[in-house]
């Protein structure tokens, strides 16, 4: 009577080959879930933290004190706040003091320092240019004082509209000598060079100058030459700064102060940098290969057809991966980080070359 019924429940052979193959293949498509999970997970992790890149490693530093700042000073009244990464100069006057930046960095050390160093108020502040990591703690010192800045620093400071950035009580073209009691500061924009309106100050009784996100003393040119807009313009820069007389050079980002032999060791540097990018366009133009790697032109073209923007990234990659292979090897014991800068300066000379100077690999 029931035999429909258990014939139904008792599987044949085929049956059962069947439903093997059938959990089989779920246990496979299970297992290749997960993996796939997994491995996205890893990709994911590895997307967060990226691939781990070990540069040379670095000299020693100067430790910065549990204060939080280190005090130098240049002799007459002129220091500066440094923690490592940020730096003002501050000048003290038989009249008032003059503060030249006031870094975000430094906002929970800066009123103690100056505190340390006197007891006579902030009356002027100098702003080096308008980008917030200099300039950005600004409002620590009230709306009463004067401020000085050249005129692009007050365009940008006018549109981005920052309280904590208070706009420039006076501002100047080209040339400005600001005077306070006994203390005088030239200060000089001499075209772009990293940021619209990136002033010169100079104490010239002191000797001490200041041209900031320019220079690291002892450390290579910050990535894009601190993403300069002009290479040549800040190429050219390092003769404006040796026309300056001057004994201590203030670079602010890394490092302490440095002099004209940190001026002189960056712009052989850059000229070498410059150079070895030129050869290697050259050489890619004479043969179109570098050396004896496919280049990045062929390359991209056959991994991307007609993608312009794929292969001329491809082909300037390549270049500039050449260039600072030849730049980095010579100079990463003389310049602290040239290894990790150096791929992104030597993509940014390319471009300058072939922009400005009509250097170029192909028609590009
Ligand atoms: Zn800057």
């Amino acid at each position: 009577m029931n035999t429909g019924d258990s014939h139904k429940k008792r599987q044949s052979p085929a049956h059962n080959l069947l439903a093997m193959t059938l959990v089989q293949t779920i246990s496979w498509v299970l297992r290749f879930y997960f993996i796939t999970i997994l491995n996205n997970y890893t990709v994911v992790g590895q997307s967060c933290t990226g691939p781990i890149t070990r540069y040379a490693p670095i000299p020693p530093q100067t430790r910065i004190p549990p204060s939080g700042c280190i005090i130098e000073s240049f002799g007459g009244g002129v220091h500066v706040v440094l923690d490592g990464v940020n730096t003002a100069m501050v000048v003290v006057s038989t009249e008032g003091v003059i503060i030249v930046d006031s870094p975000p960095g430094l906002r929970r050390v800066l009123p103690a320092a100056l505190g340390n160093i006197t007891h006579i108020p902030v009356t002027h502040m100098v702003y080096t240019h308008f980008h917030w990591d200099h300039i950005g703690a600004a409002s620590l010192f009230g709306n009463n004082i004067t401020v000085i800045a050249q005129e692009e620093t007050a365009q940008n400071l006018i549109q981005l509209e920052d309280s904590d950035r208070p706009l420039p009580t006076i501002t100047f073209p080209h040339n400005y000598e600001l005077t306070v009691g006994n203390q005088t500061l030239e200060l000089s924009y001499k075209g772009e060079m990293h940021a619209d309106g990136n002033i010169f100050v100079y104490a010239p009784v002191q000797k001490v100058l200041m041209l900031t996100d320019f220079l690291y003393p002892g450390w290579a040119p910050s990535a894009r030459f601190g993403v300069t807009k002009n290479v040549l313009s800040y190429v050219r820069t390092h003769d404006k700064v040796l026309a300056y007389d001057f004994d201590y050079f203030v670079g602010v980002h890394v490092g302490l102060e440095g002099n004209r032999s940190d001026v002189l060791i960056q712009q052989e540097y850059v000229l070498d940098l410059r150079a070895n990018c030129i050869s290697t366009i050259r050489e890619f133009a004479g043969n179109g290969t570098l050396y004896g790697c496919p280049d990045g032109y062929t390359l991209g073209q056959a991994e991307n057809p007609r993608n312009l923007y794929a292969f001329g990234r491809r082909l300037f990659e390549l270049l500039a991966v050449s260039c600072a292979s030849r730049t980095s090897e010579k100079w990463v014991d003389r310049l602290t980080g040239a290894d990790v800068v150096g791929y992104d300066n030597a993509n940014i000379m390319i471009e300058s070359l072939r922009l400005e100077s009509g250097i170029a690999p192909t028609v590009f």
